[in-house]
């Protein structure tokens, strides 16, 4: 899963790096394969950090 959109170089699918980053809709979107990622929202991301404790990046 997607923390943050600029975190992301190139196409987790098919790892490209023709990506787009959309800020607007926090989304990672492929030019290649079309795929489109997105990051997990605040809430979730808060509870899926708070669940493991620590950020272990
Ligand atoms: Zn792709």
């Amino acid at each position: 899963m997607i923390k943050d959109i600029h975190e992301v170089k190139e196409c987790p699918e098919c790892a490209s790096r023709n990506i787009i980053h959309n800020d607007k809709k926090q989304q990672v979107i492929c030019r290649d394969c079309g795929m489109i990622f997105e990051p997990l929202s605040e809430e979730d991301e808060e509870k899926f950090e708070k669940a493991a404790g620590i950020d272990k990046e």
